[in-house]
């Protein structure tokens, strides 16, 4: 693979070794304030300080995981460059989003408490398709970078659920259910887990990548994304 040497969002030469985001372009990335936002799905809302709970994590379908973090807001170029990444035109962007990971990691999480790291794992129509995926690279570096185990194939989609649209609201929640399973559950029991995927947007999927590992007995489940798309 060529890698270019513009900066990926101005086109001007990049001026980080390895880097394809320039220092200008890094001053403008819109990065997600780690301070002030909700304690479990993270997201803030303006003028609100410290943690708390958001409407959504207060209601009693709250999300299945833990906690979950973003490294950046899902806009403008940012959108742009994660778009890219996302559909394997622009990998080369993986080292930058791995600072930018691990930067959020590392105040959103205690990571010394992680077990393992698990990419959110992709369709098999994804695999049959692209070949590989992009969470994992994601999670595989940022699991060096932190000295805590990468863990794939114990997450699995099985399976592609049917369409949401047209079905019942009790329907819905049995479809939504069982997109995941967590495989070899000794590898989950009593464990903190983090998922690693490249955009958050509901959090609907993720909550169901808590359940699967929940229902294998995991202790805690964290999530970790690139962007983070926020609702008005
Ligand atoms: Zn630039
Ligand atoms: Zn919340």
């Amino acid at each position: 693979m060529i890698w270019p040497r513009a900066c990926e969002v101005c086109g001007r030469p990049a001026d980080r070794p390895g880097r394809h985001v320039c220092s200008d372009c890094l001053n403008r990335i819109p990065f997600v304030a780690q301070d002030g936002c909700c304690s479990v799905c993270g997201r803030s809302v303006e003028g609100l300080a410290g943690e708390y709970l958001c409407e959504d994590c207060s209601k009693r379908d709250r999300p299945r995981f833990d906690r979950a973090g973003s490294a950046i807001r899902y806009e403008a170029e940012a959108r742009e460059m994660v778009n890219r990444y996302k559909s394997h035109q622009a990998l080369w962007l993986r080292d930058d989003f791995a600072d930018w990971l691990e930067a959020a990691a590392r105040a959103r999480f205690d990571v010394a408490a992680i077990d393992a790291v698990m990419p959110m794992p992709v369709t098999l129509w994804h695999r049959i398709d692209r070949g590989y995926n992009q969470s994992a690279y994601l999670a595989r570096e940022l699991a060096r970078r932190i000295d805590r185990r990468c863990e794939e194939g114990v997450l699995r989609r099985c399976g592609n659920p049917r369409r949401q649209a047209g079905l019942a609201e009790e329907e819905r929640m049995e479809n939504a259910k069982g997109t995941f399973a967590a495989r070899r559950a000794e590898r989950v029991r009593g464990r903190t887990v983090l998922v690693v995927d490249d955009i958050m947007t509901t959090g609907a999927t993720l909550s169901d990548c808590a359940r699967a590992l929940k229902e294998a007995g995991a202790w805690r489940v964290w999530c970790l994304t690139v962007a983070r798309s926020i609702r008005a």
